[in-house]
């Protein structure tokens, strides 16, 4: 268990990186240097040496490298971003940049996404250090810029110009797992992240004849574009199990007593209940339409429409994604992706999964650690081209009624002082035995 000076820090290093102003806005407009800094001075006072590294000025990444006991075994990253998304002050019931703590409740934008495991790596490193703890791996500590945007100035940077500092790193722990899920029954459920669906932000453009508003037109691009998106967005995309999710189901159903009907997910997952809720979205693929664009008069037809859609496909499904959206946009629509990230599958029979769980399941008796795959995506798309199989673990225990995935860019975002205290003793018992 963490000493008393780790829950301290812990507790403080949240509220001080929330100070810290890291709002991402996307384009560039975001500073995370101050944030770096702070973090690398905490690392620096243990006797390590952290790198800052920057693509742009102000955009700074920190990463240094706990050398383990035993040079023969591989490295493993721990990771956590500095940025943050925007907060509109007006909406909340304190200040998103005050990290205040009240009523044992520390406040602010990132107390959950994730300034917490930021302050979390911390205290347990620092921890270390008094105690003289050598983890049996090496661990590379990295604090990232840029996650909430396009990873340019962040993950992808470090993977792409600074691989070196990664040099024996198999697998990752980072954001978005082992949280408390309450299935409104009773149970605790810890979901570990051991997969993400890939992105792929379409752009579809429609071309067609332009011409007046009264004349006749069958070549019309408001039309082509209309039927395309509605096709796209009412597509029954297929149920596609991959092992992670086969997993999640397998066990959420023995957790319930049910039978895993995996040749009928569907009634499976009406009768998982709210549960459901940590695999129905990772169970096909999916492509959302989200904005429009065409015409400028109400009396003239355009030449072109143009409309934008989030696509996302599981672990194998790109191909599937990309052959389907074809046959839905059809001839007259064209579609290419604005942004494009892989989707990822992180084995579950590995020790390193073996170790998350039995770190979790010591510190929350009673709870029941299951896989899980991300509907979105984190850093450990842009680590995984350096050969990292990323997990996603940044355990918080979290009280019924605070709904973690609702305080994830939402208003209020706030993080109990125990689940701080959770999280330092869960990370630095898998962190030493991993
Ligand atoms: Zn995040």
């Amino acid at each position: 268990m963490a000493d008393a000076q780790a829950r301290d820090e812990v507790v403080r290093f949240t509220s001080d990186l929330i100070r810290i102003d890291t709002t991402n806005r996307g384009g560039g407009d975001c500073r995370e240097r101050p944030a770096a800094e702070y973090a690398a001075a905490l690392l620096a006072e243990t006797g390590l040496e952290p790198t800052l590294l920057e693509r742009t000025p102000g955009r700074t990444n920190v990463v240094a490298r706990i050398e383990g006991s035993d040079p023969s075994a591989e490295a493993l990253l721990v990771h956590g971003h500095l940025d943050v998304v925007p907060a509109e002050a007006a909406d909340w019931s304190v200040h998103p940049f005050s990290g205040e703590i009240r009523d044992g409740v520390v406040w602010g934008r990132g107390a959950v996404d994730m300034k917490n495991m930021d302050a979390m790596i911390l205290a347990v490193v620092r921890a270390w250090a008094r105690e003289g703890v050598r983890p049996r791996r090496d661990v590379v500590v990295a604090f990232t810029a840029d996650e909430e945007a396009s990873a340019e100035d962040g993950s992808g940077f470090l993977a792409d110009e600074h691989p070196h500092l990664f040099e024996g790193c198999t697998e990752g722990v980072g954001e978005s797992g082992a949280f408390t899920f309450h299935d409104g029954g009773g149970r605790e459920i810890y979901p570990i992240a051991a997969g993400e669906r890939g992105t792929g932000w379409l752009k579809l453009t429609a071309r067609g004849r332009a011409g007046h508003g009264s004349k006749v037109n069958r070549e019309n691009a408001v039309t082509r574009l209309s039927a395309a998106i509605t096709r796209i967005g009412e597509h029954e995309w297929p149920l596609r199990l991959t092992p992670t999710v086969r997993a999640a189901l397998t066990e959420l159903a023995a957790l319930y007593g049910l039978e895993a009907r995996l040749d009928d997910v569907d009634a499976l997952l009406d009768k998982l209940g709210p549960a459901a809720r940590l695999v129905e979205a990772t169970v096909r693929n999916s492509a959302n339409p989200t904005m429009l664009e065409a015409g400028y008069k109400i009396n003239v037809i355009p030449g072109e429409a143009v409309a934008y859609v989030d696509g996302r496909y599981l672990p194998g499904g790109e191909d599937e994604f990309r052959a389907t959206l074809d046959e839905l946009t059809g001839p007259d629509v064209d579609w290419e992706f604005q942004h494009h990230t892989v989707a990822l599958q992180a084995p579950l029979d590995s020790p390193t999964y073996a170790r998350m769980r039995a770190a979790v399941e010591e510190f929350a008796p009673g709870g029941h650690v299951v896989p899980y795959c991300m509907s979105g995506g984190t850093d450990a798309k842009q680590f995984s081209r350096l050969g990292i199989t990323g997990y996603g673990f940044a355990p918080l225990r979290l009280p019924e009624g605070l709904d973690y995935q609702a305080l994830f860019h939402g208003v209020d975002e706030r993080v109990p002082v125990e689940a701080l205290h959770f999280g330092v003793d869960v990370l630095d018992r898998f962190l030493r035995t991993a």
